[in-house]
């Protein structure tokens, strides 16, 4: 009898193990088992010699659904070291990166894997085709030039491509077929033409071509606008000259299609999977196994994409590695910068991780001579913006707006030049306070306010998504007197109407995106410098460049410098060097007003001097020195439940427990969140740590089952490894 070991997407920290003489089953391959009453396809990811079931107990496997494994050696030993790592299910992990459309019992119709042209459309001329009809014409030469295009491709060329192709298949011009070959071994022609490169860029390029072929991290440390994207496309180039594959990460709000623009112009005829949430689940599928099989060779896309399978990897890239969607919030919480170093180790192939902020621990690393620092302290058109601070307890405002902050607007309008005002929205949002008793709009889900959205007179929740119609007057006291307080992005945009009756102003944040391609249009409307003032949150912050933009106003970044979450510096420091990045990327120089009630404070000073080297060693010092990471390992045990005192006792049960074990490390006392109540739930958690990762990591695997056992139906709990957030 043979058994195989299964990974299943079932909430049970086990594998399970099945009778199966079917001989095609590899360890990798796909396998669909009973489950109770029901069925389910698995991974298997073992074939013991012995099961600990008793023999008569163990049931047989159904069918074995693939011929050749799905997940190689390598690919299954990352996630092993990731369940391991993160202290989470091997089947879970497992489950959790493969594409849902593949674990499926009755499959979503997945898309074809590739297209050809039909007798029809072979026969077509371009000609028949409307000179306006620009993506059917790309798309026709481009079948009648390349035979077979695959699916994953045509997507990746964007929306106008998609729909030239469903337009083809409604005439019946083309038909679907087998994927072309496999090229994985064929080394990539010079890539299209580039700008002349700087020196900064060409060692730097220099000395991450000359590690591939063996593992070496390297961070890349340039300002913004210093040109790093062009170095990440020569180190592609030169990866695909060698027959490998290129994992290019990038944050969730990166993915822009300008990127991908980008990337497929650089390297016309190169297949290239997009991986990213957003993704209906066929698509995902169809770019993962373009992505598996090789055929696919440049890899673009965002967190969950670092297990993307790769036969041959050969560079991983992690742009903006000190981007927060580089770590998974929920359920399996893992951070894809950090897998990508493990990934890249475990390859033998370099990684390169990309910042103009990079996280102290990365710095650290290089300050420490394991990673290779790679820096470009230049921009390559401007010079950098200056940037200065408006100190509030000397300035008037009106509106939250300052006079000197107005005045550098009005002066920009009048030499039809753009200015931005920024709001920083993290912990911040206009709330409504009735004037006469002090009630404030508070979520009953959650502590936190519910934010007033003028435009559609609603009371929003932006934790659990409570909504609700705007009062007439104060639930507590009756009073109409309700006014907001706070800023918002509407309220700041009114007060500069007030301010610009002339100007043009467009407000870009969450609501006014929300509509498909709703960004797409106001970006070309601020190219093509039909706007005068940007009004925006986060969204403005990152990777656009709008050469007419010249000044930055930043409003209340105050709220983050006070935070008692301890990367709060470190964030906003990061934010406001993004931010300030968006001032001065045409021919003239930038310039930047942080309005502040702390102007002495050393975070903005470091920023004024636009010193992120000394910003960071201070930081680190006082992080050794409190005995903070990257000096201490830290796990958070995480617990929600109905009540925060039933989270407690589960917590003070775990701490118990955890003492039980007598562990190097140190076990703190349970706490309340920072953000108590989230969707009606209300959070605690644990801390543990230790200055030496292994014993946490054995403390942790030691620990786990004796949570499973504590767990009750009343307090559902997680272990966070490397917590981001507290
Ligand atoms: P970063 O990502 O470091 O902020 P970018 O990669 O966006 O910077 O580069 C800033 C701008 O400079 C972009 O418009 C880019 O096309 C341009 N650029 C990059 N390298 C060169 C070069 N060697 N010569 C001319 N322009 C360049
Ligand atoms: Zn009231
Ligand atoms: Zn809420």
């Amino acid at each position: 009898m043979s058994l195989i070991r299964v990974a299943l997407d079932v909430p049970l920290t086990r594998l399970f193990d099945y009778r199966c003489d079917d001989r095609s089953a590899t360890v990798g391959a796909r396998v669909l088992v009973p489950f109770g009453r029901q069925k389910l396809i698995g991974i298997i990811v073992a074939k013991p010699a012995a099961s600990e079931v008793p023999e008569a107990k163990l049931k047989r496997a159904s069918a074995v659904l693939d011929t050749a494994p799905l997940l190689s050696s390598a690919d299954l030993r990352l996630l092993e070291f990731a369940a391991d790592y993160y202290v989470h299910p091997l089947g879970a992990v497992i489950m959790a990166t493969v594409p849902a459309a593949l674990r499926r019992v009755r499959r979503r119709e997945e898309p074809p894997a590739a297209y050809t042209l039909t007798a029809a459309g072979t026969a077509l001329d371009v000609s028949v085709l409307p000179p306006r009809a620009r993506a059917q014409r790309d798309l026709l030469v481009l079948l009648q030039h390349r035979l077979v295009i695959e699916h994953a491709e045509i997507y990746a060329r964007g929306t106008a491509a998609r729909k030239a192709l469903q337009a083809f298949i409604a005439h019946g011009w083309v038909q679907s077929a087998a994927p072309p070959q496999h090229d994985v071994l064929t080394p990539v022609p010079t890539p299209a033409a580039s700008p002349p490169l700087t020196a900064e860029q060409t060692a730097a390029i220099g000395e991450i071509t000359a590690t591939l072929g063996s593992y070496q991290a390297l961070l890349l440390w340039g300002i913004t606008g210093s040109g790093k994207t062009e170095v990440y496309l020569h180190a592609i180039a030169a990866a695909l000259a060698r027959s490998t594959q290129v994992l290019l990460l990038v944050p969730e709000i990166a993915l822009t299609p300008q990127l991908q623009a980008l990337v497929i112009a650089r390297f016309p005829g190169v297949r290239i999977a997009i991986l990213h949430s957003g993704l209906a689940e066929g698509e995902r599928a169809a770019h993962w196994q373009a992505a598996r099989t090789g055929r696919a060779r440049i890899i673009l896309g965002t967190r969950l994409s670092v297990f993307t399978p790769l036969p041959a990897p050969g560079l991983i890239i992690v742009d903006e590695e000190h981007d927060m969607s580089f770590k998974q919030g929920e359920g399996f919480r893992y951070s894809a910068r950090d897998l990508a170093v493990v990934r890249a180790r475990y390859a033998g192939v370099p990684v390169v991780l990309g910042s103009a902020t990079p996280a102290l621990e990365t710095y650290r690393n290089a300050v420490d001579g394991r990673y290779r620092l790679l820096t470009l302290p230049n921009r390559i058109h401007a010079r950098p913006p200056v940037i200065s601070c408006i100190d509030l307890r000397h300035e008037q405002t009106t509106d939250g707006l300052s006079a000197r902050l107005l005045a550098a607007i009005g002066a920009r309008i009048a030499r039809n030049e753009q200015s931005m005002v920024f709001i920083n929205r993290r912990g911040y949002a206009p709330v409504l306070m009735c004037g006469s008793c002090g009630w404030t709009s508070d979520c009953k889900r959650c502590s936190a306010r519910l934010v007033l959205h003028l435009r559609d007179r609603r009371l929003r929740c932006h934790h659990c998504g409570h909504d609700s119609a705007v009062p007439a007057a104060c639930p507590d006291c009756g009073d109409i007197d309700l006014a907001p307080i706070g800023q918002g992005t509407q309220r700041v945009e009114a007060a500069l109407v007030r301010q610009f009756p002339q100007a043009r102003i467009l407000r870009i944040d969450r609501d006014t995106t929300r509509r498909k391609d709703a960004w797409q249009n106001m970006r070309s409307r601020i190219q093509d410098r039909t706007v005068d003032i940007l009004v925006g949150t986060q969204i403005l912050a990152k990777g656009h460049d709008f050469p007419h933009l010249n000044l930055v106003g930043v409003i209340n970044a105050d709220s983050m410098l006070y935070s008692n979450d301890l990367r709060a510096p470190e964030r906003l420091y990061a934010l406001l060097t993004q931010v300030a990045g968006r001032a001065g990327r045409g021919t003239d120089q930038g310039e930047v007003l942080i309005q502040t009630q702390f102007a002495n404070h050393p975070l903005y000073a470091a920023l004024r001097d636009q010193d992120f080297d000394a910003f960071a060693r201070s930081l680190l010092a006082e992080r050794r020195q409190a005995g903070f990471p990257p000096y201490v390992h830290q796990a958070l045990l995480r617990a929600e439940a109905r009540d925060v005192d039933t989270a407690l006792q589960f917590l003070a049960q775990a701490a118990r427990s955890a003492r039980r074990l007598q562990p190097a490390v140190t076990v703190y006392d349970p706490v309340p969140a920072n953000m108590m109540r989230k969707a009606g739930r209300e959070r605690a958690h644990l801390l543990v740590q230790s200055p030496v990762r292994a014993e946490l990591r054995a403390f942790l695997n030691a620990w786990r089952p004796h949570l499973e056992k504590a767990a009750s139906t009343a307090a559902r709990w997680s272990l966070d490894v490397d917590p981001a957030e507290f």
